[in-house]
């Protein structure tokens, strides 16, 4: 994996506005490891993806995060900071495929990928009144995971399976891939309420995107208004550099 230039960012980021989240982050992955064939991107399961585009991400805009939350019991705005190394989790703590035994039962199951999200994402999402007519997204997410199932040693379809189990294969699944499922613990200044919120690295990473993007691209226009330099040619210009003469030109 290497770091993006500013041209390749805008390409990446003028071709992910029609895509779905998943597509976003596979977009990004592949323009910075050209080397890797994209199923092999889409097969890394979600915590190594996001591990990636943590780096990716750090090597962009750097490693400081900060953001903004709102208080749900008071309503007031939290302003949280951290820096992406303190939310990295060490390398898997399973190998695959992961086994969850209870009650006679052996299911051996694989982490879920991108490939799987894309493949489920038209699925409706638990609780959708659509659901009920067929499989939901995680049901089939959780069938696309189980390699094999057996009751006393006999092959089961995964449809047999209690739900207690495949509670449990949820939690195996999130415990051997932790990097997918940041959780920040914010408290607030006003009220003194904890709780926590989702990180997703893939969305915040894209959302930043977008408004660099629509910064970069205002300075451009300046630029190329002003001197007629061609687009490849300011973005070529190192961040300083380009703001420096933006700065000459506002004088
Ligand atoms: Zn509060």
């Amino acid at each position: 994996m290497r770091a993006l230039s500013a041209a390749e960012l805008l390409d990446v980021w003028e071709a992910g506005r029609d895509q779905a989240p998943v597509g976003r982050a596979l977009a990004l992955l592949a323009a910075a490891c050209p080397e890797t064939p994209p199923d092999r991107l889409a097969a890394l399961s979600i915590g190594r993806r996001d591990a990636q585009l943590m780096t990716l991400r750090a090597w962009t805009f750097g490693s400081a995060v900060a953001g903004v939350a709102s208080c749900p019991a008071c309503g007031d705005r939290l302003d949280f900071g951290f820096d992406l190394e303190e939310i990295r989790v060490e390398a898997p703590s399973a190998t695959e495929p992961i086994v969850v035994q209870a009650a006679g039962w052996e299911v051996r199951c694989r982490l879920p990928s991108s490939a799987d999200l894309l493949a489920v994402a038209a699925l409706p999402r638990d609780g959708d009144m659509l659901a009920l007519a067929g499989p939901s997204r995680r049901q089939r997410l959780l069938e696309r995971c189980i390699v094999a199932a057996e009751l006393d040693g006999e092959s089961r379809p995964t449809g047999d399976l209690p739900p207690e189990l495949l509670a449990d294969v949820v939690r195996a699944l999130g415990e051997a891939d932790a990097q997918a499922d940041v959780e920040l613990a914010l408290t607030c200044p006003g009220c003194d309420h904890g709780w926590s919120a989702a990180f997703e690295v893939a969305s915040f990473f894209w959302s930043e995107l977008g408004t660099w993007a629509a910064r970069t691209l205002r300075e451009v226009h300046a630029l190329a208004m002003a001197y007629g330099w061609p687009e490849s040619e300011i973005l070529a210009l190192s961040p300083r550099r380009r703001q420096a003469y933006l700065e000459l030109i506002e004088g």
